[in-house]
């Protein structure tokens, strides 16, 4: 873990993610629409697996 990655962290959890049914935009920890209650797992994985993909191309340089 590097200063680098430490950034590229705090920095997806700045980023915004919606609901897929509704568009309503959802704060990083719900994990259910505060609008129309779709379960947002699918959205919160997604989020993680590109977390994880960023985390993994700076390893690599
Ligand atoms: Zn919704």
């Amino acid at each position: 873990m590097n200063e680098q990655q430490i950034n590229q962290i705090l920095n997806h959890t700045s980023e915004v993610l919606s609901c897929n049914e509704c568009g309503t935009k959802i704060r990083y920890g719900d994990y259910d629409c505060p609008h129309c209650g779709n379960e947002l797992d699918d959205q919160l994985r997604e989020w993680a697996i590109e977390l994880l993909t960023k985390l993994n191309k700076s390893n690599e340089s």
